[in-house]
């Protein structure tokens, strides 16, 4: 009898404190509460669109990661990559073009532009970030911005003159420092997008209520972490000969970043042929590769929005091989609507 007591006490005892715990843990136990945003805005000068997933504790009423994202591709723009503006590191390397001393780097930028300068010599100067007098000579964007009327071919005469202003190889990196000789400009409109994408997933990686996200700018997206349902991501691959519609898409699970450089994006047909946004650095023309669109995934942003302007110029047969020495998936679409894949991506790519 004595022993039942005593047995029985301790279940008391263990009873009353398995209760005890669970009242501590919920009373003092974060609660969260799951939202999704959505968001489209404009900055950089193209669309950015974000859904994210967050797992708020219930101490935070506002999540401002949408409004933080804008706020660091915007000063993406300004602070680094505008030619444009005086404010930006870029501007300041083109004004110090010449000059004996360089221009100071700061990381994360030095490190960003050793990759597209490694890039540019991988592909054989397919892509050229030095490329930008030639690009404003046919300067496609401002008639597609509907700023200039009437389209006017540029004179051959012309197109060599600013093609004498160009070669990624004129320029070197030392000691973060840059080094260019007078009358080379750097534009880093080919890579701009991917590298806000790899500047945006670093911010992501800092933030605990982030569960996932999916955030484009321009042609080039991340998806990063996980939907709160475990499904997986799809990203639509736009048909390059009907733009309005979408010839399959990718499903991805976790962080990629997936790049398209395409010549429906930017363009201006005069009788019947068209011109378009990207340029052939070895001609000064508009790349002729018989490719419509170029589909590039990988892990980095940087590195497949390089890549997809790259391959386009190179066409199927270098730019597969540009693609494989990298070990990023690649996607052709030529004029004719064939696909060209590599191995891997039949894994992601569906109809
Ligand atoms: P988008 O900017 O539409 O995403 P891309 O990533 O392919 O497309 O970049 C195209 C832009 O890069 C052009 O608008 C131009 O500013 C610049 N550009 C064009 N041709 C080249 C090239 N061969 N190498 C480097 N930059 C280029
Ligand atoms: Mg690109």
């Amino acid at each position: 009898m004595k022993r039942f007591l005593r047995d029985s006490n301790r279940w008391i005892v263990l009873c009353l404190l398995w209760i005890c715990s669970i009242l501590f843990l919920t009373g003092c136990g974060r609660k969260s509460k799951e939202q999704i945003i959505s968001k489209v805005d404009t900055a950089m000068g193209t669309i950015i669109q974000q859904t994210i997933y967050l797992n708020l504790t219930d101490s935070e009423e506002e999540n401002k990661t949408a409004e933080d994202i804008i706020q660091l591709v915007e000063r993406l723009e300004k602070q680094e990559l505008s030619w444009r503006l005086d404010t930006s590191m870029v501007y300041q390397i083109n004004q110090n073009a010449g000059a004996e001393e360089g221009t100071g780097l700061l990381e994360p930028l030095a490190l960003e532009l050793e990759q597209v300068l490694q890039i540019s010599e991988e592909s054989k100067g397919a892509l050229d970030v030095t490329i930008g007098d030639v690009v404003r000579l046919w300067d496609i964007d401002a008639y597609c911005a509907g700023e200039k009327q009437d389209f006017q071919l540029p004179a051959s005469d012309e197109i060599q003159k600013a093609l004498e202003g160009t070669g990624y190889e004129k320029i070197s990196i030392k000691d973060q420092k840059i080094f260019l000789p007078e009358g080379i400009h750097l534009d880093l409109g080919a890579v701009g997008k991917g590298l806000a994408c790899e500047r945006i997933k670093a911010y992501l990686e800092e933030q605990d209520s982030v569960k996932g996200a999916v955030i484009s700018v321009g042609g080039s997206i991340l998806t990063f972490g996980e939907k709160p349902d475990g499904t997986a991501w799809k990203v639509g691959i736009v048909n390059p000969h009907d733009t309005g519609n979408d010839i399959g898409y990718l499903t991805l699970n976790g962080q990629w970043c997936v790049s398209t450089s395409g010549d429906y994006e930017r363009y201006v047909e005069v009788d019947g042929k068209r011109y378009h946004h990207i340029i052939d650095p070895a001609t000064g023309y508009p790349a002729d590769s018989k490719v419509s669109s170029v589909t590039i995934l990988g892990k980095d942003g940087l590195i497949t929005d390089a890549l997809s302007t790259a391959c386009f110029v190179l066409g199927v047969e270098d730019g597969l091989k540009l693609a494989q020495r990298f070990g990023v998936e690649a996607l052709f679409i030529d004029q004719d609507g064939k696909q060209v894949l590599t191995e891997g991506m039949n894994h992601y790519f569906g109809i």
